[in-house]
């Protein structure tokens, strides 16, 4: 099994899973599946201050609503601090790493001098040149200490990374880097390539963040003889504005998009895109799709632009072609959040429901969207769009021709499309209005919004009883803009004969 590709993503719980993360994780899984290899998850919790399980947990958790399910792991660096403690031994003992006894402050105070007199300086620790003796005495004197990796004077370190091209280091700017902190813990670097060698990892594909990190690993694994992993740097994702994306760009942890009403496929199939193409303009693809045609040959090294709005389109064509039988669970689910749902919509009422769905499919973006849309046909406590009303309702004389709409309502027989626009377009000619002055409001009364489909549709499916609720709210609405216009007009009356 010597060519069998073993990939890993090795965050660490830090914080949520944010949308870099989550692409780094898909690139990993996809290359996986593509190649029949193993994807393994790694936990990279050795720094206990900001580890935290919570995120450990929220990690997992959108992994797996993601659908990027692991072959192997979690394994998680704190329960292997022995093991990279082994390594530091070996380390020490083949002349690759030193004891460094210098306090972090003076090597600080020595850092902001050359700063400031405008040098370069890379830390070669001093204590490098210790005798065994005086290394023996400090460490039996309990003297605080790190050990350092010993990083050659002169030099050039050459990556070649499989999405970057060849990038070169020289060694001489690159530090004498910890391997082992004062508590003994190992560093990213340290315990990072450890596991890497351990796990037999052949190809680290991961946030080109990391790049200027590869050249200290690099020297890792030459000090420990160990076969170079393909590394693979995925370009940045940036914000709108360019800058690389952060909490300043807006919410975008992987959970926050399930909140919000996302469908994994769409937010998998957004991510592939970003730094991935297929070669072509498609921009919609399944699960099966990007797996058998994911490599990383067609990883960009251009930074993609995370655009909020374009997910949401590709999650809307999701959102169309998914059979509405498949919806239904994450739209109940978003209809109790609303406090609108009611067990006969899974009972008697199940095809209302599902027709509901249907209805709405193709005008939402988001679950939580077609929740929305779906609401009104369910409760009547639903708001009025504000917009909708300044457009369609305030000013319009509106009062006796809704009366008279619900009154017809009330008559038409049978209950479908064509007899509920004949029946609109007789009231409307009776009031001398145009039937779009009665279609907007009505669309208002039932549902809330300025756009709705067909509104013949939209009644047809909601009914006689709760179209005639509705526009009761309506008529009880426009008659107290009636009154208030009354007050005020007697008001201006009242002033007028005062003078
Ligand atoms: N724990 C590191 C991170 O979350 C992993 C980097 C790597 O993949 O090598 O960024």
């Amino acid at each position: 099994m010597a060519d069998e590709v073993r990939v890993r993503f090795a965050p660490s719980p830090t914080g949520e899973l944010h949308v870099g993360g989550a692409r780094t994780a898909l690139y990993n899984w996809l290359y996986a599946k593509n190649l029949g290899g193993k994807f393994i998850l790694r936990v990279e919790d050795t720094d206990e201050k900001r580890s935290t399980e919570e995120n450990l947990e929220t990690i997992l958790r959108s992994m797996q609503w993601l659908g990027l399910d692991w072959d192997e792991g979690p394994v998680l660096q704190s329960d292997r601090l022995d093991l990279y403690n082994d390594y530091v031994s070996l380390l020490m003992s083949s002349g690759n790493a030193y004891y460094c006894f210098a306090a972090q402050e003076d090597i600080e105070e020595q850092r902001r001098e050359a700063l400031e007199a405008d040098e370069n300086w890379v830390y070669r620790g001093a204590d490098r040149e210790l005798s065994s003796d005086e290394v023996r005495a400090k460490l039996d004197a309990e003297e605080p200490h790190t050990v350092r990796f010993k990083v050659p004077d002169e030099g050039t370190i050459t990556v070649d990374d499989a999405v970057q091209g060849e990038v070169t280091f020289e060694s001489a700017h690159i530090e004498d880097f910890v391997l082992q902190r004062s508590d003994e813990k190992p560093t990213y670097h340290l315990s990072n390539v450890v596991d890497d060698i351990e796990m037999g990892i052949t190809h680290v594909i991961r946030g080109a963040d990391h790049l200027s990190n590869t050249p200290k690993q690099v020297l890792v694994y030459e000090a420990l003889n160990a076969k170079l992993p393909i590394f693979a740097h995925l370009p940045l994702i940036l914000g709108e504005d360019g800058k690389r994306l952060s909490k300043r760009h807006g919410a975008t942890s992987v959970e926050h998009f399930h909140d919000k009403g996302y469908l994994p496929g769409a937010v998998i199939n957004y991510l592939a895109l970003l730094g991935w193409n297929a070669g072509d303009d498609r921009e919609v693809f399944t699960s099966a799709e990007l797996t058998s045609e994911f490599s990383l040959e067609r990883v960009n090294k251009a930074n993609p632009k995370f655009d909020v709005e374009k997910l949401s389109w590709l999650n809307g064509e999701y959102i169309k072609e998914v059979p509405a039988g498949e919806l239904r669970p994450a739209v109940r689910e978003a209809l109790q959040v609303r406090g609108c749902w009611n067990e006969e919509l899974d009972m008697e009422r199940r095809d209302f429901f599902f027709a509901l769905i249907e209805l709405w499919q193709p005008r939402s973006r988001t679950i939580n969207e077609l929740a929305d849309h779906i609401a009104p046909f369910l409760t009547e406590a639903f708001a009025y769009e504000p917009d909708g009303l300044k457009e369609h309702v305030h000013g319009k004389d509106l009062l006796g021709v809704v009366q008279a709409f619900r009154e017809a309502l009330l008559q038409v027989d049978p209950w479908n499309q064509e007899q509920l626009e004949e029946s609109l377009r007789e009231v409307a000619t009776g009031a001398e209005k145009e039937a779009a002055e009665l279609i907007h409001p009505t669309r208002i009364a039932l549902v809330g919004k300025k756009a709705s489909p067909g509104i013949f549709e939209v009644l047809e499916l909601m009914g006689r009883e709760k179209a005639r609720v509705r526009l009761d709210r309506m008529i009880r609405y426009l008659s107290k803009l009636e009154e208030a216009k009354t007050k005020r007009l007697e008001q201006i009356a009242a002033a007028a004969a005062k003078k």
